[in-house]
């Protein structure tokens, strides 16, 4: 079968065919998407779209896991450091020379302090990660009289690393410019809320650690009065965020249901691969960049090895 695709640029559309074959590495949104739209993906909802099935793939869009997580925030008892150089004249400073000398504070995240906590001890891999805040969500540049600066805080981000819960990306239409339907499901699993719950309370009592006195001042979010399950719960559905780790919705395996073989290649079709993070099966206990880099350069190999 020729393999190709068709793509758009200023309006007009060309047809490209490649020699071996395709590699669809658009993301865990967009990779499910191309492939619906090509006719490859659960056959009922193609129809469903107007979309003729080449190839019945339930597996394509299904499987969506992302790391989610929540804050709990502490005022400062003073200004950090970072709050400083957010004055906007010490950050233009900051920004000139962190372009020309890649040093100073225009060059740092304020954060990059990470746990990953087992939540009992017999545990194969962490299940909760703390993602340690330096900065308040609210910060932003100030200026004496022009704009006030803004309460300094510090947070901590309890976040589910293997959450239970599974989404699915969906087609809105069969026009490759509508932008897919995202359903992730969460707290679908019932087992999801609870341990997220734990690691709320396990990360305030590390926030709370007499270690975190001299910096610490009243807890600003959710604050004190949140204490019981129900009221945890609620601060949870109300607030929770994603860390942009979105994965498997074209997971690789070696079952029927899978949307991938190991080697990556589309089930039951020829000169079709998928490689990103879509093709993971499960999220790591981890953030995912690095894994999707270690999987491009092992497909890398699996591609020049199959030719
Ligand atoms: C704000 C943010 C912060 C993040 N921070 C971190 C972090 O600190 N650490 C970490 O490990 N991970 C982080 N991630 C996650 C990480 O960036 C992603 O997991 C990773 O980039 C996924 O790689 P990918 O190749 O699967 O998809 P992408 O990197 O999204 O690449 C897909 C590419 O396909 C293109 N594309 C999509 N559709 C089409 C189409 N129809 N035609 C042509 N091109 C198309 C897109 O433009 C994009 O360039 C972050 C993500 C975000 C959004």
């Amino acid at each position: 079968m020729p393999q190709g695709l068709e793509y758009e640029q200023r309006g007009k559309v060309h047809r490209v065919h490649a020699a071996r074959e395709v590699i669809v590495s658009a993301g865990a949104f967009n990779s499910p998407q191309l492939l619906m739209l090509s006719g490859i993906g659960p056959a009922d909802h193609l129809k469903e779209i107007g979309i003729t099935p080449v190839h019945d793939l339930p597996g394509i869009g299904s499987n969506l896991q992302e790391h989610l997580g929540i804050w709990i925030t502490w005022c400062r008892k003073s200004p950090g450091k970072f709050h400083r150089e957010m004055r906007l004249d010490r950050m233009m400073l900051n920004m000139i020379r962190a372009y020309l000398f890649a040093t100073g504070p225009g060059t740092v995240v304020p954060g990059g302090l990470h746990a990953f906590v087992k939540t009992q001890s017999g545990l194969d891999v962490p299940n909760i990660e703390f993602m340690f805040h330096t900065v308040p969500p609210q910060t932003r540049l100030w200026l004496p009289i022009v704009r006030p600066a803004y309460q300094d805080a510090y947070a901590i981000r309890p976040t589910l690393l293997h959450p239970v819960s599974r989404g699915q990306v969906r087609l809105r239409s069969a026009d490759a410019r509508d932008p897919v339907s995202i359903m992730y499901n969460f707290f679908s699993a019932p087992e999801d809320l609870p341990l997220l719950r734990e690691g709320f309370r396990k990360a305030r009592e590390v926030g709370e650690q007499p270690a975190m006195e001299p910096y610490r001042d009243a807890e600003v979010s959710p604050g004190p009065k949140v204490k019981n399950d129900a009221e945890i719960n609620a601060f949870i559905r109300r607030t929770a965020l994603t860390a942009h780790h979105p994965v498997g919705t074209c997971r690789m395996g070696s079952d029927a249901d899978a949307a991938l073989d190991p080697r990556l290649r589309v089930q039951g079709m020829e000169g079709l691969r998928v490689v990103d993070a879509s093709a993971m099966p499960d999220l790591v206990s981890a953030h995912i960049n690095a894994c999707v880099l270690m999987m491009a350069e092992k497909a890398s190999d699996i591609i020049r090895s199959d030719a």
